[in-house]
């Protein structure tokens, strides 16, 4: 991390925990670690319990977040929540192009373009989601692909919203199979994705967006991965689903930072 960047670290519940689960956790969460100044803490929740935890979500730092929205205000279509509807339940972050989304629901760049632009003009902020997959990462395809996935995000983007901009970089090899990238293979693509913003926009937007890392971390990785200066937080699959795992993920020590 870098002192001038505000740590994020987010929660990305997927398809886990009931209303009422939702709302437990946040409520024991927030009594574990208490009001937040230095650093965010963010929690992504089904859409179903969205409205319920952004309800009890009132301790200073913590945020509400969705997984996903659709690119128009309105509209026919059928199964879709639009990012009005999001901004209307007080959500500050949303998720968008999680490799789940990509590879599952068939999103492409283009889609998640038109959800980043559709996010910023509803007054909140994307967590736009990249990284490779093992086949890519072997045949030494990661800055190309992960490079294609920025331009084709962040296309037409302004500089203002850029700078805002929240970006996770998440090699798809390391999610939800236990294997994390090192933090020295991290903060080469994270250190990557920066010089790409700097190519795009310039040094202040490079300097001021966030670039998360996701992909397996836990407990007792997130420390040495938050040393690296360009990983600017983290967002976490599994290990957000309980309590005290995701506490101590709140509550990375940090020692060697600027
Ligand atoms: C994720 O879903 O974004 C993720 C990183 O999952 P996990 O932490 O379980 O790998």
């Amino acid at each position: 991390m870098n002192s001038k960047r505000k740590p994020i670290l987010a929660a990305n519940w997927k398809m886990h925990k009931t209303a009422a689960e939702a709302v437990e956790f946040a409520r024991a969460i927030q009594e574990g670690t208490g009001p937040l100044s230095d650093r965010e803490a963010v929690i992504a929740p089904p859409f179903t319990a969205l409205q319920a935890v952004a309800g009890v979500l009132q301790t200073a730092g913590y945020f509400p977040c969705a997984q996903n929205c659709h690119w128009e205000v309105k509209g026919a279509f059928t199964g879709e929540i639009s990012p009005v509807m999001l901004g209307e339940l007080g959500c500050r972050y949303v998720i968008v192009g999680h490799s789940e989304r990509r590879h599952i629901f068939g999103e492409t760049d283009e889609t998640v373009r038109k959800k980043a632009a559709a996010v910023f003009a509803n007054g909140m902020v994307p967590i736009v989601c990249i990284g490779e997959v093992l086949a890519q990462r072997e045949a030494g395809g990661t800055f190309d692909v992960v490079g294609a996935q920025v331009d084709g995000a962040l296309k037409d983007l302004d500089a203002d919203r850029a700078r805002r901009l929240v970006l996770a970089y998440e090699p798809v090899w390391a999610i939800g199979t236990g294997r994390t990238a090192t933090p020295v293979q991290a903060q080469e693509v994270h250190a990557f994705i920066r010089q790409r913003l700097e190519s795009l926009f310039d040094k202040s937007v490079a300097n001021e967006a966030r670039i998360l890392y996701g992909g397996s971390v836990k407990p007792d990785n997130v420390d040495s991965l938050m040393e690296q200066p360009d990983i600017d937080g983290t967002l976490v699959g599994g290990a957000s689903l309980e309590v005290e795992s995701f506490k101590r993920i709140i509550e990375f020590q940090f020692s060697s930072g600027e």
